[in-house]
């Protein structure tokens, strides 16, 4: 097959109606290219946005996992407790800053690292640090993650990577860590044109820090105070984009939450597990199903021109650079299940009609081959 009639992302989508064409010549001719006067702008509007005081635009996702863990002192030796079905990005930070990830279990319903296993794990020993990956957009348990983690003096990450804009009564997703980290690749809820990153947090100790970290640990230019500095900025072009985009990202994830809802009504009744349905807390940046059968619906899609893709298809302790002999089952089941499905700004109804006629017609062959 050629191009799909329904793609997996749209650029144009992407773009919110921003004239991004126009935002990048102001930065082009404006002749300030690396943390000038937009990356202030931004970092000052997403901690507003998000209700916290401080902000640091870095250069991935990764990278903020990456200095938010060393800003917080986790090095060799220590030990992370994170979810395995997250697409291994906590794994790479916290075997970055030389330590190790400690995973435990997920929840089956939401698919978020589940309090009961955090609980367990911050029992079992001492742990430096917990990242909790709202994933797919969906909020976890954050309340009772955060009070586990308050209660044992471990500080939590939020990795917001895939959830920027959801709440949770009037806190945002961001607002309930010690630190979050946000990606900003193009796939995101709020997506640059390019790789950005970001680290949020209401401690000015914390904040300084990772300030210093992302640009060689310079406290003042060509001092180098703080140990384990790189260069990990972000630059004016994408904070201009993303400057841009954010007064629409409200709109953009009520875009993501209509579709989300059309496929759970669509799909109930089908021999599908379909993700919790998706209220304030739930940006829906995936829109994830699961069955035994996942490859045979995603084939079957693929032929009905509706592209499809896994997240994620092996879990990180079965990454072959990881070899852990950890049993987590609900995760080695969910990653065997899961099938994304398209949900993003600029998908067409009749697009969304394919999706869902093509869905219904996999299960209906199946009820008829019985
Ligand atoms: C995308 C993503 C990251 C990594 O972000 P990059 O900008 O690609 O480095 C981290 N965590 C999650 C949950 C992600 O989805």
């Amino acid at each position: 097959m050629t191009q799909p009639i329904v793609p997996f992302f749209s650029a144009v989508g992407a773009t919110f109606g921003v004239d991004l064409a126009a935002c990048l010549r102001q930065v082009v001719d404006g002749g300030q290219y690396v943390l000038g006067p937009r990356v202030r702008e931004f970092e000052a509007a997403f901690a507003r946005y998000l209700g916290v005081a401080h902000a640091v635009g870095v250069a991935s996702g990764t990278d903020a996992l990456t200095l938010a863990l060393r800003a917080l002192g986790v090095g060799p030796g220590a030990r992370v407790v994170t979810a395995a079905n997250a697409g291994c990005y906590a794994s790479t930070a916290i075997v970055q800053v030389g330590a190790e990830p400690l995973y435990a279990e997920v929840d089956p319903l939401d698919m978020n690292l589940a309090p009961a296993a955090l609980e367990q794990a911050l029992g079992a020993g001492p742990v430096a640090a917990v990242v909790l990956t709202h994933l797919y957009g969906q909020m976890g348990d954050v309340q009772r993650i955060s009070a586990a983690c308050s209660a044992a003096g471990v500080p939590l990450i939020e990795d917001c990577a895939q959830a920027h804009g959801a709440q949770r009564g009037t806190r945002k997703a961001g607002a309930w860590g010690a630190l979050a980290c946000f990606s900003f690749y193009p796939t995101k809820n709020l997506g640059a044109l390019g790789d950005g990153g970001l680290v949020a947090t209401d401690d000015a100790a914390l904040a300084g820090r990772v300030h210093a970290l992302r640009q060689y640990g310079w406290a003042a230019r060509y001092e180098v105070a703080l140990a384990g500095g790189g260069n990990s900025r972000l630059d004016e072009l994408q904070a201009a984009v993303l400057l841009a985009k954010l007064p629409r990202l409200d709109r953009a994830n009520a875009e993501r939450r209509a579709i989300a809802r059309r496929y759970g009504a669509a799909f109930a009744g089908l021999p599908l597990r379909l993700p919790p349905p998706a209220g304030d807390d739930c940006v829906a940046h995936l829109y994830v199903v699961r069955t035994p059968r996942r490859d045979e619906l995603r084939a079957h899609l693929a032929r009905h021109g509706v592209a499809c893709d896994v997240h994620y298809p092996a879990p990180d302790h079965r990454q072959p650079v990881r070899r852990c002999t950890v049993s987590l089952p609900v995760t080695e089941a969910a990653c065997a299940e899961v099938l994304s499905l398209p949900c993003y700004p600029g998908l067409m109804a009749p697009q969304i009609d394919r999706v869902i006629d093509a869905v219904r017609a996999f299960f209906s062959a199946e009820t008829a081959a019985c």
